[in-house]
């Protein structure tokens, strides 16, 4: 039951729920209707909305509930950590799935429907111009979302997105930055410091923009990553307290880049940021820009990208991350042990580091060597049976994909 009641400044909506307890409705913002049948409206649909969530509750609600009725019910029990991931998550109700599932009692969305949904390339997620596969299946996992909620409500026996396929997410290298790319960015002599620093260490952007001399041992060649800036508070974070600070070998050119970078500073004159664990600084930053201010990622991100249009070089380049996968490409050509590799990079876990060994030439050579192959000839096409592509099947398998055994292979294990 809804009505309106005239106030000084408009109409406020009121209803009575089945308890018989009195409810206020006014606009979104907290303002009175202008007109009554507004407010009356406004009313009779929070009313409805009420007795959708006192049924959810008691378990009472049917089955034929349309799908936007029942994101209405549930969407107020989602919190997230991050807001954006809120607004990521109303941006994707609104525009993907109310236009397609709204209006559909959720017992009439069978399995093969949303398949169809999943698969179909113009108007549901099947991937094409303008959509990831990745970005299909976050929208993909708010409505599963809604249909595992329902089975644990009891408003459906089952969920029609159990065993749906989803697009593919496929690997693809990710770029890198090569020494001699670097080399080549005409940047400021800071930023170039700080370009060559990032591919000599694989450090992260912030933990380079935040790096301390004092962690630096500049006599035996290494360095301690504690700290990391974080530049949108700038604020210095250092590593928790149950975790171990990693070290990372410095190579001469790094030790040299550290040194022109202090010059005649003072070490111990701290950074000028507040530390988040409260403790006072006494060590200065080792990368300051050209004015002595902090040196912000996004600036050195921007400046490298600017520099590479210059140079006429890929802008995907550019970027602090890719310095840091060159730097692990880079090592892991060179023969260095992954698990060497994974602890100077800072990953959890080995596979974090599969990411940064790129397929190329010298790698599939390497593990052509240490599988007893004879080393590849330098000359491409010398060699019929393995030399016509070098970045073929094999380059895919050394991705990490299934080997298949071929009568190719079996014919070279003869050999
Ligand atoms: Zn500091």
């Amino acid at each position: 039951m809804a009505w309106a009641e005239k106030l000084a400044t408009g109409w406020r909506g009121r209803y009575r729920d089945q308890h018989g307890v009195k409810h206020k409705v006014t606009q979104p913002d907290g303002s009175l209707f202008e007109r009554k049948k507004d407010a009356i409206e406004a009313a009779e649909e929070e009313a409805v909305k009420a007795r959708r969530t006192a049924a959810v509750k008691q378990g009472a609600l049917p089955a034929s509930i349309k799908w936007g009725h029942w994101w209405d019910t549930i969407v107020v029990d989602r919190t997230f950590d991050e807001s954006d991931t809120a607004t990521a998550e109303k941006y994707i109700v609104k525009n993907w799935l109310r236009p397609k599932w709204g209006d559909t009692p959720l017992n009439k969305i069978p399995h093969d429907d949303v398949q169809e949904w999943v698969d179909d390339k113009q108007r549901g997620l099947g991937v094409r111009p303008g959509m990831s596969p990745r970005y299909a299946r976050r929208i993909y996992a708010v409505f599963s979302v809604s249909m595992s909620i329902a089975v644990k409500k009891k408003v459906l026996d089952a969920s029609p997105c159990v065993g749906i396929k989803l697009p593919k997410i496929p690997k693809k290298p990710k770029p890198y930055v090569e020494t001699s790319h670097a080399a080549q960015l005409d940047l400021r002599e800071d930023y170039q410091d700080a370009v060559e620093f990032g591919l000599e260490t694989g450090l992260r952007p912030g933990e380079l923009c935040g790096l301390h001399i004092h962690r630096c041992d500049l006599e035996k060649g290494w360095m301690d990553v504690v700290e990391t800036f974080v530049h949108r508070r700038r604020v210095i974070r250092p590593i928790p307290k149950d975790q171990d600070a990693r070290g990372v070998p410095l190579t001469s050119k790094a030790i040299e880049i550290v040194r022109r970078r202090m010059g005649d500073r003072d070490r111990s004159a701290g950074c000028g940021l507040q530390h988040t664990d409260g403790e006072a600084c006494s060590s200065a930053l080792v990368f300051l820009t050209a004015r002595g201010r902090v040196m912000h990622p996004d600036a050195l991100g921007q400046a490298m990208r600017r520099a590479a249009e210059r140079a006429e070089m890929p802008r995907a380049n550019a970027n602090m991350y890719a310095l840091r996968r060159g730097f692990g490409t880079r090592a892991a050509r060179g023969g260095m042990d992954v698990f060497m590799l994974a602890g100077i990079m800072g990953h959890a876990d080995i596979r974090e580091t599969q990411g940064y060994v790129q397929m190329s030439p010298q790698v599939r050579a390497q593990a052509m060597a240490a599988l007893g192959e004879r080393p590849p000839l330098a000359a491409v096409g010398h060699d019929e049976d393995r030399g016509a592509d070098p970045w073929g099947k094999r380059g895919a398998d050394l991705n990490g994909d299934a080997l298949e055994s071929t009568g190719e292979d079996a014919a070279k294990d003869a050999v």
